[in-house]
């Protein structure tokens, strides 16, 4: 990046370019101040993630900055000058702006320095064949942002291999749900697919569909998890289940409980799930 590749107007930038904005009506800006929106996320395909890091690890995963945005008081640091660069080489459009630029786009009082908006990526379901000794997770019309993050990062640490969302869902590129997965979104593939084409898939699938569910009869523990790739399903927040999921699951479990509480949190039943279903693939020298 040189000093003649800078243009400082806030008339509309140029690909490959960096540009000083300041402007809160800068038609650039609100596009992406847009992307708060799920309709317009749908709409333009795009989604915005936060944090230098994050950003970093997008790129070395092989994902395409389209925006990068970093507030003028981060200009100069060698890393952001250096994801700058890289995204000025690959085509895309670099913003300096303002704090407060940068505080309207995230909705933060201290938003992080750097924003990078990217192109959604969804997996087509018939193109997931799961393999020996992988395992997904598949939800059914999950609801909370920070459940859908927190899953998405949960499933990424525990070696899972995608998540599928069943049915009407929350967006897990919504700017929240992306926040939650500290970055794991850009890690696995995602699906959406209604309940019927899931039920069709799963009769081919070649994986166990091993369903939750607080009426299971199966302790959760028991399910050979080693035999087959394996599907944990988990419920709704509020509903749980629906009886055609459960019923066409391959084993209905449960997580033994005490205490009062009626039911785990779904993020955390998804964790337990995960870590007992790959116990025996996962090892401290894993990394
Ligand atoms: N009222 C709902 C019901 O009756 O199913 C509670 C749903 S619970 C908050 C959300 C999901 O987390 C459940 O559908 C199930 O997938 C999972 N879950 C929570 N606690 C569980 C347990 N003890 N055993 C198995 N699954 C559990």
């Amino acid at each position: 990046m040189t000093s003649h590749d800078r243009t400082r107007d806030d008339t509309l930038p140029r690909r490959g370019l960096v540009k000083e904005v300041t402007s809160l009506a800068n038609p650039v800006i609100k596009d992406i101040k847009a992307l708060s929106q799920k309709k317009n996320r749908e709409a333009s395909g795009h989604f915005m993630a936060e944090g230098l890091k994050l950003v970093i690890d997008a790129l070395d995963t092989g994902w395409h900055i389209d925006t990068l945005i970093y507030a003028i008081s981060a200009k100069g640091k060698p890393l952001v000058d250096k994801v700058a660069a890289r995204v000025v080489a690959g085509g895309g459009l670099v913003l300096e702006v303002t704090e407060k630029v940068l505080s309207s786009i995230t909705h933060r009082d201290n938003p992080q320095s750097v924003v990078g908006i990217f192109r959604s990526r969804w997996t087509p379901l018939a193109e997931v064949k799961p393999n020996a000794g992988e395992t997904w997770v598949a939800l059914d019309r999950v609801r909370d942002p920070g459940n859908l993050g927190t899953i998405i990062r949960t499933a990424d640490a525990a070696g899972a291999s995608g998540v599928i969302l069943i049915g009407e869902t929350t967006d897990p590129f919504a700017l929240e749900t992306v926040r939650a997965t500290m970055g794991s979104v850009f890690a696995l593939p995602l699906v959406r697919t209604a309940a019927a084409d899931f039920l069709k898939w799963q009769r081919h699938a070649g994986a166990s569909v091993i369903a939750t569910h607080l009426k299971g009869a199966i302790d959760y523990r028991k399910p050979d998890y080693a035999a087959k790739p394996v599907v944990v399903l988990m419920g709704n927040e509020q509903a749980g289940l629906p009886d055609d999921l459960a019923e066409a699951a391959d084993v209905r479990v449960r997580i033994p409980q005490q205490g009062r509480a009626d039911s785990l949190n779904l993020a955390v039943a998804t964790g337990v799930m995960l870590f007992e279903a790959r116990r025996h693939l996962l090892t401290l020298d894993d990394r």
